[in-house]
């Protein structure tokens, strides 16, 4: 049969959106002559958590139905396009330390921090807020209150995933945690079974679109997907239209014969059925070269202790029990930290509208200080926000029950580590009709009735 052409629209410029228009360039049925690919970007490429998210891969990850094979496509991108030096690819050690700091320990290791930061962050300020012009602990006066709540994690870990740490001692190597605060230390150390590796996720995805871009790829961005036009009988795409934020002049794009809906927590707006959502999570990055080691972390602070920022507007401590924040060290001089969700402020219109609550980003500074000196000593480079993809039963990634209407959105904690697998696999639905890659049956759209 002859091939028929195309005009394959994806909406979304997060990391799902520029795999899918890398991988559709690489199918082996893609033929540029007959083939087009547009993709549409409300804001910038990478503007939303694909450039904020803190980018560790794990054989560990879920869901289980694509982990392997996105695991395994990242590693062979890495190989390909020089992933290592152009997004900081690379293998790391992973563990959890579970630590009990006592007040005469904050008083003997408490360390200035420096008190301006060394390096403006390199990212775009959508949802980032400038620390390099600031005290490294100052306020922005938007601070939201929610004092004495117990810390929300982020559920990177899921019960399989924790019952694969495996019980060991402090690695040496692990030097920029305080060991006489650690009570115990678990790590995914299995080759082949627990391993974990990283990328930088804004270098990664904005790579991917380059890379989607050079091979054809037509990328628009400021162009914000406002419908998607069906036929008379609602049966198949036929168009789409999009405002241009520059012009503010809405445009229409005729004779399309594929959508792919990929936008992350605004998937649920652009295609309400999906019931896609957003979860705000906040992040920092800290400037400072350590030993590559992914630290999850459960901390028991003494009950009384108030970090300084608190303390200085008479505040009390936000957090009652333990708290988890995650860090992760990077390539390049960056270590990542994340801390919990949480639903004070809904998902704004665009990511350029997304606001960071710096009070939430300095007790998750704070808290680390209490077993990091290295990290308490370190200027902070980004303060952030930004929202996860979240839907109840997991990742969407397929067909729905529209013809040449595509879902890949929902991937909460781990759409970087999944986003590989999910842009090959979308490849194989639109040109081979189905997934051949890996059976991903289970997070068929059509099974959540979109
Ligand atoms: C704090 C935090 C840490 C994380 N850490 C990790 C990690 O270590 N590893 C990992 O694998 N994952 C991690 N994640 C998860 C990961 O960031 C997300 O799953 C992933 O970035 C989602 O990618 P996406 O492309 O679906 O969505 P997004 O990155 O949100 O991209 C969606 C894009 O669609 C665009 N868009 C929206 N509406 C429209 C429209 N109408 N028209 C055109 N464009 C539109 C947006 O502007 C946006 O750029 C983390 C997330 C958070 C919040």
């Amino acid at each position: 049969m002859e091939p028929r052409p195309r005009h394959i629209i994806i909406i979304g410029g997060g990391v799902i959106g520029c795999t899918t228009a890398y991988y559709l360039t690489r199918h082996p049925s893609f033929n540029p002559l007959i083939h087009h690919i547009t993709l549409l970007e409300a804001t910038s490429i990478a503007a939303a958590a694909s450039g904020k998210a803190g980018g560790l891969l794990g054989l560990w990850a879920y869901p289980e139905c694509i982990v392997p094979l996105s695991y395994r496509l990242h590693s062979e991108l890495a190989a390909e396009h020089g992933g290592a030096e152009r997004w900081g690819y690379r293998r790391l050690d992973c563990g959890q330390i579970s630590a009990v700091v006592r007040k005469a320990d904050l008083d003997s290791t408490s360390t200035p921090r420096k008190a301006k930061s060394a390096t403006p962050t390199k990212q775009d300020n959508n949802g980032v807020l400038p620390v390099a012009q600031k005290e490294s602990n100052g306020h922005n006066g938007q601070e939201e209150q929610h004092d004495g709540q117990e810390w929300q994690k982020l559920v990177k870990q899921d019960k399989k995933a924790t019952a694969l740490l495996q019980k060991s001692k402090l690695p040496p190597g692990l030097d920029w945690i305080n060991g006489n605060l650690v009570q115990e230390y678990a790590e995914m150390g299995q080759p082949g079974f627990t391993e974990t590796a990283q990328v930088h996720p804004f270098q990664f995805t904005q790579a991917m679109a380059a890379l989607a871009r050079d091979a054809g790829t037509d990328i628009r961005i400021g162009a914000k997907v406002t419908r998607i036009g069906l036929n008379q009988a609602e049966t198949a795409v036929t168009s789409i239209s999009y405002l241009d934020r520059a012009s503010n002049e809405t445009q229409t794009v005729l004779g399309v014969t594929d959508v792919v809906v990929a936008a992350g927590p605004w998937t649920g707006r652009v295609l309400p059925r999906t019931r896609v959502e957003g979860l705000r999570a906040h992040s920092v990055v800290f400037s400072a070269h350590v030993s590559p080691y992914a630290v999850f972390t459960n901390i028991s602070l003494p009950s009384d202790w108030v970090p300084a920022h608190r303390a200085a507007r008479g505040q009390r401590r936000r957090h009652r029990g333990n708290v988890d924040p995650e860090i992760y060290a990077r390539p390049g001089g960056e270590v990542y930290a994340c801390g919990e969700p949480d639903r004070a402020m809904p998902l704004p219109d665009t990511a350029d509208a997304v606001r960071t609550d710096e009070a939430q980003c300095d007790d998750m500074v704070s808290y680390i200080a209490t077993v990091s000196p290295v990290l308490a000593a370190a200027p902070v480079a980004a303060k952030q926000a930004c929202y996860l993809p979240q839907h109840e039963g997991g990742p969407l990634v397929g067909a729905t029950s529209v013809a040449g209407l595509w879902v890949a959105s929902g991937h909460t904690c781990w759409g970087i580590q999944n986003g590989p697998g999910t842009g090959k696999l979308v490849s194989e639905f639109i040109f081979d009709g189905a997934a051949c890659s890996a059976d991903v049956s289970e997070l068929d759209p059509r099974k959540f009735g979109v």
